[in-house]
């Protein structure tokens, strides 16, 4: 395939939020595999202004360069995959920090990534589990303050309650460059009780 990109360099980052032809949110993918849907005619519709156009080979019939434009959502035809119906996140200290926005959640401090790490609520040695709903972002100090003892027995209360975040949340918070076609599609498919936060 013969694509060359790219006329607006910050868009070079953007991503495309694919779904399948009945709607489910699947995952973020390149611009380029995008472009490969387009190509294989994969595209079962979409939504969306056109948000990145990709020149691609020339036609000698028409003496023209074909032209794709890219929209922001690409519902793909194929087979769902499995995960899309309701995956977990992998649980990383990227996707751990980013659902709790950086923010150290006892002392509330805000950390870079160097400056953070996975506490367990209940500690491993007494039983706690690696689970989204058992770790929370620290930064160094409070990870080494509380130990090995619950929040109660450090007396350093938790400023919010640790939870396994949805697919789409996950979707949100692993990507920086949403657009705004797919910011609102993606919050419209959140828990009800989180679309305010
Ligand atoms: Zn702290």
């Amino acid at each position: 395939m013969q694509t060359v990109v790219n006329p607006r360099p910050e868009l070079g980052s953007t991503r495309v939020l694919s779904l399948d032809a009945g709607g489910r949110i699947l995952d973020w993918i390149s611009w380029q595999d995008a472009v490969c849907l387009y190509v294989r005619g994969a595209v079962a519709w979409t939504l969306g202004e056109p948000c990145l156009t990709v020149h691609g080979g020339f036609n000698r019939e028409m003496g023209r360069q074909s032209l794709i434009e890219l929209h922001p959502i690409i519902a793909s035809t194929g087979h769902c995959r499995d995960h899309a119906i309701d995956p977990a996140p992998a649980l990383t200290n990227a996707a751990l920090f980013a659902r709790d926005r950086q923010l150290c959640l006892y002392c509330g401090a805000h950390g870079m990534r160097g400056e953070l790490t996975r506490d367990h609520v209940m500690p491993i040695s007494r039983g706690g589990h690696d689970e989204w709903e058992n770790v929370v972002t620290a930064c160094v100090a409070c990870n080494l303050r509380k130990g090995s003892r619950t929040p109660q027995q450090a007396a350093m209360p938790l400023l919010a309650v640790p939870y396994r975040p949805s697919w789409v949340e996950h979707l949100i918070l692993s990507n920086r460059n949403i657009l705004a076609d797919q910011m609102e599609f993606l919050v419209g498919h959140l828990p009800k009780k989180r679309r305010a936060s």
